[in-house]
């Protein structure tokens, strides 16, 4: 693989529609084009209508060329992008021309790869980009929008600005004595440390927390056998299927299903092994409603009405009582028949947040609807704001590595131990330095140097 080959692709799925584009990157990349269009030039960032012509002068397709003069490009390569006719052959028969013209097919995110090389995208924004082609919500789409326009690799920036100066003041300060370094610069330097610390723990926490946001909302359906789970859990989604397109490829038998919720998406976690353990539900089915709870953001527990409250039903409120991160909603199901459950003394057992609804899920429609507004109103509270998210697993660890490091890095600056104070610094910058773009010493040594008037 050669990083000057002119690589080319096609960039729209295949198949039937409107129009197709075919993308190419590299030194050749226009005299490609213009040799297939029979044109001496086009002008940059210009949609040119123009024609394509084969080996033997004939015409191919009609198309639109646009031009991207490096730097200027995705990938700050020269770049052409041809709009041809979609369906199966036209944009087939262009990737040929331009592979006999001198082009090599691209590889799989090897346009993305040139932009990263290049200085052009960070690591945040490639990860946003890998994620955005797949996002499964509208909520998911806007955060990892804002991630490619840059939002993290901002704040990323911010931090590692921060650090290194404080890396800088360390290495500065390892010459001079104890005694030598001035109170107010210690103090000032444990002031930002904590500070940028907290806002670290601020970020990471919010992320934990908002997770459903990106990568879908977990829901678990808990309760003992026979109180409507299943029931619960048709109406849901066979209400959604027939109002809304179904998420293709997921099935009953596999462990999840997806809806949408008011631009989100609701990741239901199936708990059907609850009911084949009916004769063991203290041990076995309690356990198992407890992985899903854990495993949740949202937990509904469905209790039938229509039966005595049942030691069952109150371990299933322990469970929910211990759920403390998770939003509760209470559904008490088979309202159409005789009521036998005090539900007045069973709300003063509930001692947690949660919200409830009585239904009968046998009325498919009023079951999916009072669930579909209750879940609409907990999401609604959940939204992103103008807080920094962070999408990826990758992301997290990061930056819980640079916390650990930034905590470390503190105790030791109370007993001055310099060296290992930068030694962790350094640990907090590499860390928090994976999200975007690899840390290089120099980077400290421009800082110390840039900033510092040492008179030595
Ligand atoms: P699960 O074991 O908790 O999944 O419970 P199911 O959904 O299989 O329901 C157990 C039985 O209760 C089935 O016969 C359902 O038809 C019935 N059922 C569920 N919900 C209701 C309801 O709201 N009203 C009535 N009358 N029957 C219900």
């Amino acid at each position: 693989m050669n990083n000057h080959d002119t690589i080319v692709a096609i960039s729209t799925p295949q198949g039937i529609g409107a129009m197709a584009i075919i993308r190419m990157s590299g030194s050749r990349a226009l005299e490609i084009v213009c040799a297939l269009s029979q044109k001496s030039s086009f002008s940059p960032r210009y949609a040119t209508l123009s024609a394509i012509y084969d080996g033997v002068g004939d015409l191919v397709d009609e198309v639109i060329v646009i031009y991207f003069k490096a730097p200027h490009s995705y990938t700050r390569e020269d770049v052409c992008e041809i709009q041809c006719h979609g369906g199966l052959v036209s944009a087939q028969m262009i990737l040929q021309l331009c592979l006999q013209a001198g082009a090599r097919l691209a590889y799989a995110g090897e346009f993305s790869k040139r932009a990263f090389l290049s200085g052009r995208i960070d690591f945040s924004q490639v990860n946003a980009i890998a994620r955005l082609i797949q996002s499964k919500s509208e909520h998911m789409t806007k955060v990892l929008a804002r991630q490619l326009k840059g939002e993290l690799g901002e704040f990323v920036e911010e931090v590692r600005e921060g650090l290194l100066g404080l890396l800088a003041h360390s290495e500065v300060m390892i010459d001079y004595s104890e005694e030598d370094i001035p109170t107010d610069i210690a103090a000032n330097i444990t002031l930002q440390l904590d500070g940028l610390k907290n806002r670290l723990q601020r970020v990471y926490d919010f992320s934990s927390m908002r997770q459903g946001l990106v990568e879908g909302y977990r829901l678990c359906i808990i309760g003992k056998p026979n109180v409507g789970k299943s029931s619960v859990l048709n109406a849901i989604l066979l209400y959604d299927r027939a109002i809304i397109s179904p998420i293709a490829g997921t099935t009953r038998d596999t462990i999840e299903e997806s809806i949408q919720v008011s631009g989100h998406c609701i990741r239901l976690i199936d708990t059907a092994g609850i009911r084949e353990t009916q004769d063991t539900i203290e041990s076995l089915g309690i356990q198992k409603s407890l992985q899903a709870a854990k495993e949740s953001d949202i937990i509904l527990a469905v209790f039938d009405t229509s039966r005595e409250f049942e030691a069952e039903d109150k371990e299933i409120l322990a469970l929910l009582e211990a759920s403390k991160n998770q939003h509760c909603i209470i559904v008490l199901n088979k309202n159409d028949l005789p009521q036998k459950m005090d539900t007045k003394a069973f709300s003063h057992s509930c001692n947690f947040p949660y919200q409830a609804i009585s239904i009968n899920a046998k009325d498919t429609q009023d079951c999916a609807y009072q669930i579909k507004e209750i879940l609409s109103a907990i999401l609604q509270e959940d939204q992103a704001g103008s807080e920094v998210l962070l999408t990826s697993l990758g992301q997290m660890q990061a930056l819980k590595a640079t916390i650990e490091s930034l905590q470390e890095a503190l105790r030791v600056w109370e007993t001055l131990e310099l060296e290992l104070f930068s030694y962790h610094i350094t640990d907090a910058i590499q860390a928090i330095s994976s999200i975007t773009h690899p840390y290089e010493i120099s980077e400290m040594f421009d800082k110390m140097f840039g900033e510092f008037c040492l008179g030595k």
